[in-house]
C-alpha cells in the first residue's frame, strides 16, 4: 500500500515536471512573440512613447485570451475572447495608450474592461486604473486574469460604464473599448479639468475614435483613426 502510495507520488512528480517544462518552453516563444510584436505592429508604426512600448513588451498577452487562441496571441489582429466579445488588436492597445499620455500618479477609467489585457497595460503606466464591464462573465475571466498576472491593483467591477464611476472621478483620463452613438455625458462630468478621454463613437455608417481634452471646463475634439469596437450595450442589452 505505502510502495503504491510512493509510486503514485514519483508518477505525479514527472508528469508536474514534464509540464513545467512545457510551459518554459512556451514562456520563452511567447516572450520572443512578444518582442516581435512590440518592434514589428507597434513601434515599426510610429508609437514611440517608451513607457507604452515597455508596458506592451511586459504585459502576458497569451494570458488574457481564451486556450485556444493562445498561439495567436501576439498576432497583428483583434481575437474573439468569448460572449461574442473581441480581444483589441495590439496595436490598437498601443495606440489608444499613447495618445492619452498618462502620467504614473494619474487616475485612469477604462469602460469595456473585455479580457483586461487593456487594462493590464494601463496598470504598468498608472498606479490608479478602474475599469468597468458589463458583462458578467467575462468581469469574473478578466478579475482572475489580473490577478494571476499581478495586476490585482486594478479596480474592476462588473457594470454599466456609460455611468461612469462617480465615486472615483474626477479621472484625468478615460478609455473606452465600446463604441456609444454619443459620447455619454457622465463621463464627460467625471473627467477632470486637463484631462484626455479616448472613445470610439458609432455614427452609423462608421466608427471614428475621438480624443477629447476638458480645457476649461470645455471639451475640445478632435478625430484621430477610423475604427472597429463592439457596440456600447445597456444591461438589458440595448445599443447606446
Ligand atoms: N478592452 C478590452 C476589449 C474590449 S471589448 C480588452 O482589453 O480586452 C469591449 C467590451 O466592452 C466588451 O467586453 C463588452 O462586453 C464591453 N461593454 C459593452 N458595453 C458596455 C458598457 N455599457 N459598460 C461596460 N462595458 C461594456
Amino acid at each position: 500500500m505505502k510502495k503504491g502510495l510512493i509510486v503514485v507520488f514519483q508518477i505525479q512528480l514527472l508528469l508536474i515536471s514534464g509540464f513545467c517544462q512545457v510551459v518554459d518552453m512556451n514562456a520563452e516563444e511567447y516572450l520572443e512573440a512578444r518582442k516581435e510584436m512590440v518592434e514589428r505592429q507597434i513601434s515599426a508604426r510610429g508609437i514611440a512613447d517608451k513607457r507604452v512600448l515597455e508596458a506592451m513588451g511586459r504585459v502576458e498577452r497569451h494570458h488574457f485570451v481564451p486556450e485556444q487562441y493562445r498561439s495567436f496571441a501576439y498576432s497583428d489582429r483583434p481575437l474573439p475572447i468569448g460572449e461574442g466579445q473581441t480581444i483589441s488588436q495590439p496595436y490598437v492597445v498601443a495606440f489608444m495608450t499613447e495618445i492619452l499620455e498618462l502620467k504614473k500618479n494619474e487616475k485612469v477609467l477604462e469602460i469595456g474592461t473585455g479580457s483586461g489585457y487593456q487594462a493590464a497595460v494601463l496598470a504598468e503606466i498608472c498606479d490608479n486604473v478602474w475599469t468597468i464591464e458589463v458583462n458578467e462573465i467575462l468581469a469574473e475571466r478578466a478579475r482572475r486574469a489580473l490577478d494571476e498576472t499581478g495586476y490585482s491593483s486594478v479596480h474592476l467591477r462588473s457594470g454599466d460604464g456609460y455611468l461612469g464611476w462617480e465615486e472615483h472621478s474626477p479621472f484625468n483620463a478615460i478609455i473606452v473599448t465600446c463604441a456609444p452613438s454619443n459620447v455619454p455625458r457622465p463621463l464627460q462630468d467625471q473627467l477632470a479639468e486637463g484631462g484626455r478621454m479616448i472613445i470610439p463613437v458609432d455614427a452609423g455608417f462608421a466608427q471614428e475614435l475621438i480624443l477629447l481634452r476638458k480645457i476649461e471646463g470645455k471639451l475640445v475634439r478632435r478625430e484621430v483613426l477610423p475604427v472597429r469596437f463592439v457596440p456600447m450595450l445597456n444591461k438589458d442589452g440595448v445599443k447606446y
